[in-house]
């Protein structure tokens, strides 16, 4: 079980104002992929007071600690999720925005195979996926 994104924090000595806890714990409880205006909905609904600018800095400095990682679907969004979850690879819907995690083990061990053809010993990738729903809801 990884440390939540609160106590990240207190390990990596970041200062943290009450809206900028009140951020942190809306990040821990976020299981999707929200960009900074989703982030700033779900933070007024607890402060009020909390401003757009400040979950930008928020974001942002939390980034740069490597707490959390900044995922792009393509659309020009820059959305985020937890720099500790578990590895996996993103499918996007392209009528919905809908996006689907998923690992492929083969997909994996294929990638350690190129990068070590390649003189490479492999850290890590990014992989999204854009498609369309093979079928309609309703036909
Ligand atoms: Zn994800």
């Amino acid at each position: 079980m990884r440390d939540s994104i609160l106590d990240r924090c207190e390990t990596n000595g970041l200062r943290l104002t009450s809206q900028r806890r009140v951020i942190a714990s809306v990040l821990d409880m976020s299981r999707d992929h929200p960009d900074v205006e989703e982030l700033h909905a779900r933070a007024v609904a607890r402060d009020p007071g909390i401003s757009l600018a400040t979950v930008y800095r928020t974001v942002k400095t939390l980034e740069e600690a490597g707490i959390l990682e900044k995922v792009d679907f393509g659309d020009g969004r820059a959305r985020y999720e937890d720099a500790e979850r578990d590895h996996h690879d993103h499918l996007i819907d392209m009528d919905s925005g809908r996006v689907i995690e998923f690992v492929d083990a083969e997909i994996e061990a294929l990638q350690e195979k190129i990068a070590a053809k390649l003189g490479y010993r492999l850290l890590g990738h990014k992989l999204e996926l854009y498609g369309v729903p093979l079928k309609k809801d309703g036909g």
